[in-house]
C-alpha cells in the first residue's frame, strides 16, 4: 500500500509499504480518504531541531476515512470515552496524538495535556498519509451524517484547535469583539465562522484585497489589509478606543505586540502558532497594568474534535482552498508555506 514518507528535510516520497496487520483488540483499521494540511506539516517538512523523530516518517497530522476492519473485543478496549459502537463502513476521524488514557489530564478529558503522550502523529511518529492504518478505538470519532470526509479531515487539528482556543482558553462569549489575525488562513477562516456563529463582532486582517473580499463573504464585520494599513490604529478606531475583548493570534513576532495593543483592559490573547518566527519581546508594564491574559494553546481534546464535527453538521464548514492528489503533497506544503492560501488544503486519496 502507499504511504507518503518524509525521508529527509524537504523530501517526501510516495513509498510502497507493508499493509498494517489485522487490528489488535481495542483497535480499528481506517482506510484514509482525505488528509488536511497544517502548518505543523510545514514545520515537520522543513525539519525542526527540537522534534524528536526518526526518519523515514509517514506524514499527515489530520485525516478522515472509513473503518475497514475491527479488532477482536477485549475488556480493556471498552473505553470511558466510548468508541465501542464503531462498525465496519463507519466514516470516522482519529485524534492525532497517542495519549495514554490513564494520567490525570487524560482522565479529566484534557487530552492535549497528557503527561505520557507517545507523540503527535505525522510529526513525531508515523502519521495518516497512507492507505490504511490501525488506531486505538478510543481515539476514533464518528463523522456525523451530512458532513463530507473532505470537511471532516479538518476536524481533528484545524477546527478542534480553534474550538479549544476560542471556547476553552479565551472563553469567547456572544456579543464580544474579536480580532482574528490572518483571517484567510485555515484556522483564521474557522475562527471567523465560529465567532460569527455565536454573534460576535469580528475584525480580521489579511494581506491582500482579494482575500479581503473573501473574508467579508465569510461574515467578518471589518477587514484590515495589514500591508496598507496599521491594524493597531484601525482596531482602536473601530472599537472607539476601547480595544477588543479577544485577540486570536498565530502569526507570531510580526503581529504579536500589535495584537496585545489591540486588547481592552483585561482582554485575552490566545495563540497557537508563530509562523513569522519564534521569539518576540513584550512590554511587562503593559502586560500587568492592562491586566492582559495570554493563553498558549496547542492541540485540542477529544471533546473538541466531537464539538467541531457537530459544528460542521450545522453548516459551519471549513473553507477549502484546494484539493490535491497524493503526488502533489509537497506542492500543497509549498503553497501553505508561501501563505498564498485561502482556507485549507486537502490531500485526497483515490
Ligand atoms: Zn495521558
Amino acid at each position: 500500500m502507499r504511504a507518503l514518507t518524509l525521508v529527509a528535510d524537504r523530501k517526501i516520497e510516495l513509498r510502497d509499504v507493508a499493509a498494517p496487520p489485522r487490528p489488535a483488540p481495542g483497535e480499528v483499521q481506517i482506510g484514509i480518504r482525505a488528509v488536511g494540511l497544517n502548518h505543523l506539516d510545514v514545520w515537520g517538512w522543513r525539519g525542526m531541531a527540537f522534534a524528536k523523530r526518526k526518519l523515514p516518517l509517514v506524514v499527515g497530522v489530520e485525516a478522515a476515512g472509513e473503518v475497514v476492519a475491527i479488532g477482536p473485543p477485549s475488556r480493556a478496549s471498552q473505553p470511558a470515552t466510548g468508541s465501542a459502537g464503531i462498525k465496519i463502513g463507519d466514516r470516522v476521524v482519529a485524534y492525532g496524538a497517542l495519549t495514554c488514557d490513564n494520567c490525570k489530564a487524560c482522565r479529566e478529558g484534557r487530552d492535549n495535556l497528557c503527561e505520557n503522550v507517545g507523540g503527535i502523529m505525522g510529526f513525531h511518529v508515523d502519521g495518516f498519509a497512507r492507505d490504511r492504518l490501525n488506531m486505538p478505538a478510543r481515539l476514533v470519532i464518528p463523522v456525523p451524517a451530512g458532513v463530507s470526509l473532505r470537511d471532516a479531515a479538518c476536524a481533528p487539528v484545524a477546527f478542534a484547535t480553534v474550538q479549544h482556543m476560542l471556547f476553552d482558553n479565551a472563553k469567547l462569549e456572544p456579543g464580544e469583539t474579536i480580532l482574528v489575525q490572518a483571517g484567510g488562513s485555515g484556522i483564521g477562516s474557522a475562527a471567523i465562522k465560529m465567532a460569527k456563529a455565536i454573534g460576535c463582532t469580528v475584525i480580521t486582517t489579511v494581506g491582500d484585497d482579494d482575500k479581503a473580499a473573501k473574508v467579508k463573504a465569510l461574515g467578518a464585520d471589518h477587514v484590515i489589509n495589514y500591508r496598507t494599513e496599521r491594524f493597531e490604529g484601525v482596531v482602536r478606531k473601530l472599537t472607539g478606543k476601547r480595544g477588543v475583548d479577544v485577540a486570536f493570534e498565530h502569526v507570531g513576532p510580526e503581529t504579536f505586540n500589535g495584537s496585545l495593543l489591540c486588547l481592552k483592559r483585561g482582554g485575552r490573547l490566545v495563540t497557537c502558532g508563530s509562523t513569522s518566527g519564534q521569539s518576540t519581546t513584550i512590554n511587562l508594564f503593559q502586560l500587568y497594568l492592562q491586566q492582559y491574559r495570554i493563553f498558549g494553546s496547542f492541540g485540542a481534546s477529544l471533546r473538541n474534535v466531537r464539538e467541531s464535527l457537530a459544528k460542521m453538521a450545522t453548516g459551519i464548514t471549513p473553507v477549502i482552498d484546494t484539493e490535491v492528489s497524493l503526488a502533489e503533497f509537497e506542492r500543497g506544503l509549498a503553497r501553505l508555506e508561501s501563505r498564498q492560501v485561502f482556507g485549507k488544503i486537502i490531500v485526497t486519496f483515490q
